[in-house]
């Protein structure tokens, strides 16, 4: 069984992005410039805007953080989306997701310029995605297919099972995998909660993408031998055993999966660290889009 190996190879995509960026700001470039949108104080949210932020800087690009309490209207909020669309200095944005109830999530992503959607989420990239134009495709399935690449592995001709259909990662995921190039061109089922025998269709997979946001839902019998798998779930569950009290896990049963597998992504260690790459691709994408590189 071979793992797949998302820390490291996220590393060396980091690497290759600050040696970018260390070459343009020689040639007297701006760096590339990512902002980031954050409503309210949830935990998760906090983390993962530093996370980001941090990245950023780690790979020499700059960043920006408009953050604001939870009683921001619509309207205010609107009006900051569309401040970033102007501001010649930012290449790319993103907004924190989950907002507030009293905020319509699909407006604000609609305000987003495609061209500084790096995200991904706006309904002009889903469409150029779902077209094979090109897009700015949402980061975590983004990761996930360049991970394969790096990894080595053959999609071409497999049959690929993906378990979920959320637009962020099951349905995008779907879509790229299709797509018709040489590192695409799998056949795709995607599962959902109606689907009918799930297990069969899983059984069926070569390569086998679990997305449900269900910790440990996919078990062994579910996984044809051979199988290539990967967990795109994050969970903190409890554990005693730990000096934090929790440990990560994901949506595979890894312990048992493992074994059966060709190879396997870890959860931590696999898909999460390819994410954030993924969005510092697309900021280097948008930024290319925009500063006119001789
Ligand atoms: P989501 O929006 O909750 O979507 C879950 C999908 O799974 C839905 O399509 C749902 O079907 C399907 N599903 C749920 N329970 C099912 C069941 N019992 N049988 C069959 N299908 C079922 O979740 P998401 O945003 O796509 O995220 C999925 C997981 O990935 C979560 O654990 C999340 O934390 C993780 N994640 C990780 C990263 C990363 O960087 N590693 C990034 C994003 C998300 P219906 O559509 O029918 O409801």
């Amino acid at each position: 069984m071979k793992l797949i190996d998302g820390k490291t190879i996220s590393e060396e995509i980091k690497k290759e992005i600050a040696s970018e960026v260390a070459s343009l700001i020689d040639k007297g470039y701006r760096a590339p410039h990512m902002a980031a949108i954050l409503v309210g104080h949830d935990g998760a949210s906090e983390t993962y805007i530093a996370s980001k932020e941090r990245n950023c800087r780690a790979v020499g690009m700059t960043s920006s953080l408009y953050r604001y309490e939870e009683n921001i209207s619509e309207k205010e909020l609107l009006e900051v989306i569309s401040f970033l669309n102007q501001d010649e200095e930012v290449d790319g944005f993103i907004i924190q997701l989950p907002l507030p109830k009293h905020i319509n999530v699909d407006r604000v992503i609609a305000a987003v310029s495609p061209d500084k959607d790096i995200d991904g989420f706006h309904p002009v990239n889903m469409g150029r995605l779902a077209l094979g134009e090109d897009a700015f495709v949402p980061a975590t399935p983004c990761g996930i297919m360049e991970l394969l690449k790096r990894a080595g592995i053959e999609t071409a001709g497999k049959k690929c099972v993906v378990l979920g259909r959320s637009n962020i990662v099951g349905t995008p995921m779907a879509l790229l995998m299709s797509r018709n190039n040489p590192h695409a061109n799998a056949t795709v089922t995607i599962c959902h909660s109606k689907t009918k025998n799930l297990k069969e269709e899983a059984l069926q997979a070569d390569i086998l993408v679990a997305a449900l946001g269900k910790p440990g839902f996919v078990t062994a019998d579910m996984v044809k031998e051979g199988a290539v798998v990967v967990d795109v779930g994050i969970h903190r569950i409890e554990d005693s055993g730990k000096p934090s009290g929790y440990r990560i896990v994901g949506d595979v049963d890894y312990d048992k999966v493992a074994p059966k597998c060709a190879a396997i992504t870890p959860v931590p260690g696999g898909v999460g660290p390819m994410t954030i790459a993924a969005l510092l691709m697309n900021t280097m994408k948008a930024y290319r889009k925009r500063v006119k590189i001789q």
